[in-house]
């Protein structure tokens, strides 16, 4: 009989994210250094059995229900599919988020070992600025591969924009429209301190007012019930799909949230921003038991902290970037 995964405050964890690599075929600005990123070796990065391991327990334990495969890009990790393939045996709602470059070649065969849904990350629909931000010419492989991940059936099929200003906030409207027209949800991300340049300033964050704002004066829209997931969620009163705004440093959701994450290194941490992480790793790799594993886990997540404060002096800057960290 599993028993949930509760903190002191009484938030229960259900959902999982997995970093399958700290490596990426992009480099976006506000994510990783243009140059100069050390990658873990491979021997440091868990195998698709510890992984697995790692998530049946959480399953079998603490009743986890949903998993998202992300990374670093999680599209470069040779055999992705046999991966996804292990996991969807778990019957757990199973994502994956993706830069998409790949994807047109790889989304059948992501669809067809068992993935349901897919968010695709895009920051710019004009090529020029969309290779100034991934520092990659891929506009069009990105816009092929969210084509082939409708094709292959994976539903819903989002659009994850990372709003900056002084970077896209002239192309809110445009990625609203091309969201209606593709039968595609658009989630506008509020620019969160985990750049790994360190040059984020709260004065580049497009605000979630400023989103809502902008979308609604020209497309009229009505919120929906939010539950615990971090975008909230909006439906366009034409009926012609919704967008969901995550206003992580603006409106933390900190107090509903139901996430933990496990690292590709094989950390377990209980937040994005947290200043400290389990090593799994060396238990998995030294014989340690299902017990043993679930005890660490357990332990960690009854000592999660309230929140990040972002937006407070005591704030404290994870050492790690997104992509090192998984988004
Ligand atoms: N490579 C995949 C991708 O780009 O979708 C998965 C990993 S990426 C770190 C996951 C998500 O985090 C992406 O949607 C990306 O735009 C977002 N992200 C990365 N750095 C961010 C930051 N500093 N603030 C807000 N979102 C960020
Ligand atoms: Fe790579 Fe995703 Fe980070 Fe861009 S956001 S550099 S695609 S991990």
């Amino acid at each position: 009989m599993a028993a949930p995964l509760i903190d002191s405050f009484g938030r229960v964890h259900r959902d999982l994210r997995i970093s399958v690599t700290d490596r990426c075929n992009f480099r976006c600005t506000y994510c990783m250094p243009a140059e100069g990123m050390a990658w873990l070796p491979r021997s440091e990065v868990l195998t698709f059995e510890e992984i697995y391991r790692v998530a049946r327990i959480m399953v079998e334990r603490f009743g986890l229900e949903s998993i998202r495969l992300t990374g670093g890009e999680p599209t470069v990790r040779a055999h992705l599919p046999r991966l996804v393939e292990m996991l969807a045996t778990l019957g757990v709602d199973l994502a994956l988020t993706t830069n998409g470059a790949t994807l047109a070649i790889l989304a059948p065969e992501l669809a067809a070992a068992g993935l349901r849904r897919i968010n695709v990350s895009c920051d710019s629909l004009r090529p020029d600025r969309f290779a100034e931000i991934t520092k990659r010419d891929s506009l069009h492989k990105v816009l092929e591969g969210i084509d082939a991940a409708l094709a292959a059936g994976l539903n819903p099929v989002k659009l994850n924009v990372v709003a900056m200003r002084g970077v896209n906030e002239d192309e809110l409207l445009d990625f609203a429209a091309f969201g209606r027209d593709k039968g595609v949800t658009v989630r506008y991300i509020e620019f969160m301190p985990l750049d790994a340049q360190q040059a984020w300033t709260n004065d580049q964050v497009l605000t979630y007012d400023e989103i809502r704002r902008t979308i609604s004066d020209a497309y009229p829209i009505e919120p929906l019930e939010r539950g615990s997931a971090p975008a909230e969620r909006f439906r366009y009163l034409d009926g012609k799909g919704e967008i969901g705004i995550i206003a992580s440093v603006t409106q933390s959701f900190c107090e509903s949230c139901d996430r933990v994450r496990l690292t590709s290194e094989g950390s377990f941490r209980t937040c994005l921003f947290a200043t400290e992480e389990q090593a799994l790793r060396p238990l998995l790799r030294a014989g340690g038991t299902d017990d043993e594993i679930a005890q660490v886990i357990a332990r960690a997540v009854s000592e999660k902290w309230a929140g990040h404060r972002i937006n407070e002096v005591h704030f404290i800057r994870p050492s790690k970037s997104m992509s090192q960290i998984g988004g």
